[in-house]
């Protein structure tokens, strides 16, 4: 089943407010950090996903409760929040990659450009091209750095003109290619950490995604390839719709143009904490003028 045919792009105009007086701060609250100017996201943005109540199990534990929000197209989105509190278990909701987890469930609907992602008929092998996924540690394959690009259009039966033409586009866009257009036939893993995230972008986008979803995609990085792949987060922004899953405040505080902090939570009749989102705004609002209590203990080291 093509997915491309079914997933209709529809245009889903949305009006904010404008609540973003950059000078604003909660009272008592210093954030000295520096926060992405929230310019582009003032105008009606399309939404990519619409996430209604979602709840996610992994067998009988609730490890996530009632997640309402819309992910907006060529937007990063920021997923904070203490560990443990279901980020990455809501990062994996939207490529199905819960699927591959024995015993995990999702409740509630996922709409990805207005069509059910957990519909009957939905491939989810499909969902995981357009909506690729790149992870905290780089993986890439025993392979040469070229066929590290070429397996994946390979496989999913794509015929591009020339392969060589698109593994050269695919570093270009995750800016590799300057560093290894002369040794593409080497390992890849012998590139350093930084040069191995840059290649799994790389390999991500060479199957032409809608959305590219990053957990934690700096943490086992040094902090100059960490700038390198915020850098490039910002230029993917005008191809991609990003979701990031970060630790790290700044980061989310620098790339994201909106941010979703979650917290975990007594759930009630258990003595389990379960993952809630407390607060989803713009990334400048959520930093300079946070509506919710724990939003504000959390970015400013208060919380716990
Ligand atoms: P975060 O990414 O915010 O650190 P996770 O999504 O990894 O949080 O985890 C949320 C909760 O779900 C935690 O209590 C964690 O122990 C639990 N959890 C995560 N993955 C699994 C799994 N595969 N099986 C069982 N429980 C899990």
């Amino acid at each position: 089943m093509d997915l491309g045919d079914q997933m209709a792009q529809g245009r889903i105009p949305v009006t904010e407010d404008d609540h973003n007086d950059p000078s604003a701060t909660t009272e008592g609250v210093r954030i000295e950090t520096e926060v992405k100017s929230s310019d582009r996201t003032d105008g009606p943005t399309e939404v990519v996903f619409r996430l209604d109540d979602v709840h996610v199990y992994y067998g009988s534990f609730l490890a996530l409760r009632g997640v309402t929000l819309e992910i907006h197209k060529h937007e990063i989105t920021a997923f904070i929040g203490p560990s443990g509190c279901g980020k990455s278990t809501l990062i994996r909701c939207l490529n199905r990659m819960n699927d591959l987890i024995p015993g995990a469930k999702v409740e509630g609907k996922i709409h990805y450009h207005d069509q059910d992602l957990y519909g009957d008929g939905v491939d989810p092998v499909e969902v995981r091209r357009r909506i690729g996924m790149v992870f905290q540690k780089p993986n890439p394959f025993p392979k040469s750095i070229y066929d590290n690009i070429a397996y994946g259009p390979k496989v999913i039966g794509m015929r591009p003109a020339s392969m060589e033409e698109l593994v050269e586009q695919s570093l270009r866009r995750a800016a590799l290619w300057d560093e290894v257009k002369d040794k593409l036939k080497q390992n890849a893993l012998s590139l350093s950490g930084g040069q191995q995230q840059r290649l799994c972008i790389a390999r991500a986008i060479a199957v032409e995604p809608d959305v590219i979803l990053m957990d934690e995609p700096c943490s086992a990085l040094d902090p100059i390839s960490t700038g390198r792949i915020e850098d490039l987060m910002e230029e993917l922004e005008r191809d991609y719709t990003i979701v990031i899953v970060t630790h790290n405040m700044q980061q989310a505080a620098r790339v994201s143009d909106r941010t979703a902090f979650f917290n975990a939570e007594p759930a009630e009749g258990t003595g389990d904490r379960t993952g809630l989102l407390v607060e989803y705004d713009r990334t400048d609002a959520i930093f300079t003028h946070p509506a919710d209590r724990r939003t504000e203990d959390y970015i400013t080291g208060r919380f716990g």
